[in-house]
């Protein structure tokens, strides 16, 4: 019974929960929106950081074409 040093688990690649979601995904190094599943989840958090930060009292409307 020896200690094993160091913290890998049975695989390779570390498993993660989207922060959004809370769907399980490989934590990826070459995923460019960890730790969040994809970019919608990322801006989803975004938004609701932003959101709870400013309490900003403004609707967006989803089919805005501004620029
Ligand atoms: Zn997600």
């Amino acid at each position: 019974m020896s200690r094993a040093s160091g913290n890998t688990g049975t695989a390779g690649v570390p498993r993660i929960h989207c922060p959004s979601c809370r769907k399980p995904g490989d934590w990826s190094a070459e995923s460019p929106f960890r730790p969040f599943c994809s970019e919608r989840c990322r801006l989803i958090d975004l938004g609701a950081w932003a959101s709870e930060r400013y309490a900003i009292p403004v609707e967006t409307p989803p089919d805005q074409d501004e620029f």
